[in-house]
């Protein structure tokens, strides 16, 4: 099946459209046009350094238009591209870089640190340097590496189009590490399609679509429930570097920006932030969040502004679309994570793998052509996540009367105090509703006589009157007994990753002293 792969994409757009603005970042500019030339000259350049098909080339860094260049020029060799996450230490890029076993590394300059401790790595042949170096010389504090714009410059101009299918590996993107050291979940040229296609059936993009592409593009969500389906249709991709609320909303304003994609701790700090009543939102009209539990009061604080906010659930191993709740019901059954995507069996069922009755918790399970080939290196963790055929997610939910599914919470993180099971997503909802109270997790520590209690950590809002006994008061009557924290401990921050998940395995090894 020649052609149809990833790679060829640029060229496709570039026959209808190629002088139409693809990606923006800042004053930069680049039509589709420019896109296909020059991810067709790092292709021939990445080439000449030995890359071929099957090997592996990795990009570590944040937004930018040279890490979606690196994508689209690996898959036209045939190669798999390991994305990265940019907020990983030195050590934690040292593992993914050795267990993809890459070849050739690019780099955002933030990152030269990180290279040049790493440039002793023997796997990797070539280090490329993206931005703050003059082209032609080495970069800035990476001595050995290459200058990204004099290495594409040097590239030939070669069509490269090395055929694959869609069962071709392409890329290879490590989960959060939300839980604990991150998996490499291993997609196709197929797999990732049938997501994009699933996003534009699902979802209204139109060519017309000006995409603000500000959550992490290292991310599962942030690169393929809108960037790449906004770069299918033919529309505008303005990549920001890093999350600035003043930036976004401004952006949002003067750009006329419809579609968006963040995760709720984004939501939240747009919605605080002193601009957010003043600003002109009217052009938003595709917005999507998802990656954890969307808090009620942020659904409320977007719906008074007319913001309908679709949440999407997934998950990097399903790249990631399950399920989806649409715009049309957004604010009938805000709060719930909607039904099955195009190409999705979703269901919820019970150990013994059952479908689960209305309103009864149970694991999603998920089967389509968007579920990864497995894990990188990690045969035993595939064969536990992926049984039958379906993608067993770790997940719990209930569906209710018409088919509309509600995440609860992790099955890790879930609980058992006095019999009673405790999700202490529910907790944590509740506990966000406090006035006073800016951030919140729960976990369920040992008990002697409950089996489990949870405790909870907060983060107060700035000039909060708030102590833990009035917290505690305030849950009373909206929580049953059991799943009030018996403990509330104020806390400067919580750890959380790139995506503001709450790494609930780091709370309890800083505050708990156990790992559970
Ligand atoms: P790791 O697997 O390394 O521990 P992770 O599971 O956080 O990290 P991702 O693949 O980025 O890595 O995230 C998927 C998870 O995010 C899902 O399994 C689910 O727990 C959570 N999630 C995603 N969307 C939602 C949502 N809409 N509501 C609640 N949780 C969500
Ligand atoms: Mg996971």
């Amino acid at each position: 099946m020649r052609d149809l792969g990833i790679g060829s994409w640029p060229a496709r757009r570039t026959k209808n459209g190629a002088h139409r603005p693809a990606i923006v970042f800042g004053d930069r500019v680049d039509t589709y046009a420019d896109v296909e030339r020059r991810t067709r000259q790092l292709a021939n350049a990445l080439r000449a350094a030995g890359v071929g098909r099957g090997d592996r080339v990795a990009y570590v860094g944040f937004n930018h238009p040279a890490l979606l260049e690196t994508f689209f020029a690996t898959a036209q060799l045939g190669a798999v591209w390991v994305i990265v996450n940019a907020r990983l230490a030195p050590a934690e890029v040292e593992y993914i870089l050795t267990d993809s076993g890459a070849r050739a590394v690019v780099f955002g300059s933030e990152h030269a640190g990180h290279a040049a401790q790493l440039l002793h790595l023997e796997s990797v042949e070539t280090w490329v340097a993206v931005g703050g170096a003059a082209a032609g010389t080495a970069a800035a504090g990476a001595p050995g590496a290459l200058d990204y714009e004099a290495f594409l410059a040097a590239g030939g101009t070669d069509v490269i189009d090395e055929p694959v299918t869609w069962d071709d590996p392409v890329m290879i993107m490590y989960t959060s590490g939300t839980t604990g050291r991150p998996k490499g979940a291993t997609h196709t040229h197929g797999s990732l399609t049938f997501q994009y296609f699933q996003a534009l059936i699902d979802t209204d993009f139109t060519r017309d679509e000006v995409m603000l592409a500000v959550a992490p593009l290292f991310h599962v969500a942030g690169l393929n429930t809108m960037t790449m389906p906004t770069f299918l249709k033919g529309g505008r991709i303005i990549v920001q570097p890093a999350f600035r609320p003043e930036t976004v909303l401004a952006t949002v304003a003067a750009e006329r920006v419809t579609s968006i994609f963040a995760v709720p701790a984004m939501m939240d700090a747009l919605a605080a932030h002193p601009d957010f009543p003043g600003t002109d939102l009217s052009s938003l009209r595709n917005v999507l969040v998802g990656g954890s539990p969307l808090p009620d009061r942020m659904l409320r604080t977007w719906a008074d502004r007319g913001v309908a906010i679709q949440q999407g659930f997934g998950m990097t191993e399903t790249a990631p679309g399950i399920f989806l709740l649409l715009a049309e019901d957004s604010f009938r059954k805000a709060g719930s994570a909607g039904r099955p995507h195009f190409w999705v069996e979703g269901k919820v069922v019970r150990p013994d793998g059952t479908e689960v009755a209305p309103g009864e918790i149970g694991e999603v399970v998920a089967q389509g052509p968007n579920v990864m080939q497995g894990y990188w290196n990690l045969p035993d963790a595939t064969a536990a996540a992926v049984v039958d055929g379906w993608y067993h997610t770790g997940d719990l939910a209930t569906v209710d009367d018409d088919g509309y599914v509600w995440i609860k919470d992790r099955l890790k993180d879930m609980f058992i105090s006095g019999g009673e099971n405790v999700y202490p997503a529910e907790v944590e909802n509740a506990l966000l509703d406090v006035p006073g109270v800016a951030e919140a997790a729960v976990i369920g520590v040992p008990h002697p006589r409950w089996g489990e209690v949870g405790h909870a950590y907060v983060v107060l809002a700035e000039g909060a009157d708030v102590t833990p006994g009035s917290i505690v008061a305030a849950l009373a009557g909206r929580l049953a007994r059991y799943k009030i924290p018996q403990d509330v401990v104020v806390v400067d921050r919580l750890p959380r990753t790139a995506t503001g998940k709450l790494q609930k395995h780091l709370i309890r090894t800083t505050y708990e002293g156990n790992a559970r």
